[in-house]
């Protein structure tokens, strides 16, 4: 087997470098690698590492990263941040949310093989050389082409979800094996999950929370000077249902919601319609007694079986976190 290259960095100056980790050859003969920028600050400090795109239709994420490459400032950073703005670029490419060569969700196969599948293959690069080398990691993920979404997992460090301010966060009972969080927490790195955008939906406005996010996250471990900001009232989700059709079709919201909204219980949020006979064949409605809204979808849209609906918490078991 012809030997793979091996990691290369190169310096852009002022603190600022780009690693690239091979990964696979594509049939093509294309290279297939991971581009991670590196920012150094000029003084000690820790490893941050924010990923986004680990989902290929979840752009917000990849707009977020962007930006905080630009814009951060190596004199008062301390420590590094490492930024991996398209974490599957395969996906990216076909804008979707799973690998388009295997099909396979990248996020459910952490830490991967590099004997696998590609998308296992994938995964294992960025397990050993983004999620090894770090000492935080901050994951954005995004509702994907249609739906919209915004709240924060809950993993290992309460303080670093609150950190990036948003109104909802979701702690559950156990997340999902082979993930990002799970690997990352497994190998004793500090980890959260944003949620954030999707649908195309205000970008600029996501795009603002998101950099303040961070930087308050950077504030938060020690990365960044200053006192780090608080949201009082924050809302902590236990029990949250993914509400996934039985039925595909054109999805028909009943009216526009938003992320954070209560509703009463059984209320309709959307019709499902059989485009060519045009009868609904099923309803969505809101499964608790008092509902949080915390991914919707607005505009009519296709939606397969087994697809995103909804996402709704329930108020009950819901707290406010203390200030
Ligand atoms: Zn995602």
């Amino acid at each position: 087997m012809t030997p793979f290259h091996s990691v290369s960095s190169i310096d852009l100056g002022s603190g600022r470098s780009r690693r690239v980790v091979p990964i696979a050859t594509m049939a093509s003969g294309f290279e297939l690698a991971l581009t991670i920028h590196v920012i150094q600050g000029q003084r000690p400090g820790p490893t941050v590492g924010v990923s986004a795109m680990v989902h290929g239709d979840e752009l917000d994420g990849f707009l977020i990263a962007r930006e905080l490459q630009r814009t951060l400032d190596t004199a008062s950073l301390k420590g590094s941040v490492w930024i991996l703005g398209v974490a599957n670029p395969l996906a990216m490419e076909g804008n979707s949310r799973n690998t388009p060569i295997d099909m396979l969700d990248m996020n459910r196969l952490f830490p991967g093989a590099p004997d696998g599948w590609l998308s296992e293959q994938q995964a294992n690069a960025m397990a050993h050389e983004f999620i090894d080398r770090i000492e935080y990691l901050i994951d954005i993920h995004a509702g994907g082409t249609f739906p919209w979404v915004d709240y924060c997992y809950v993993v290992n460090d309460d303080g670093l979800s609150r950190a990036f301010l948003p109104a909802l966060l979701y702690k559950p009972a156990a997340g999902y094996p082979g993930t990002t969080a799970t690997y990352a927490e497994q190998r004793g790195v500090r980890c959260m999950v944003v949620e954030i955008g999707g649908g195309y939906r205000e970008q600029d406005r996501h795009v603002a929370a998101g950099v303040r996010g961070v930087l308050n996250q950077l504030r938060y471990a020690g990365a960044l000077d200053g006192e780090v900001e608080r949201r009082a009232g924050q809302v902590l989700m236990h029990e949250m249902k993914v509400m996934r059709p039985r039925h595909g079709g054109i999805c028909l919201p009943r009216r526009m919601l938003a992320p954070g909204e209560v509703l009463p219980a059984a209320t309709p949020l959307a019709d499902i319609v059989n485009p060519y006979t045009l009868d609904v064949l099923e309803t969505m409605v809101t499964p608790y007694e008092q509902n949080i809204v915390v991914l919707c979808r607005n505009y009519a849209t296709r939606i397969h079986p087994g697809d995103y609906g909804f996402m709704i918490g329930n108020a009950a078991t819901a707290t406010i976190c203390p200030d």
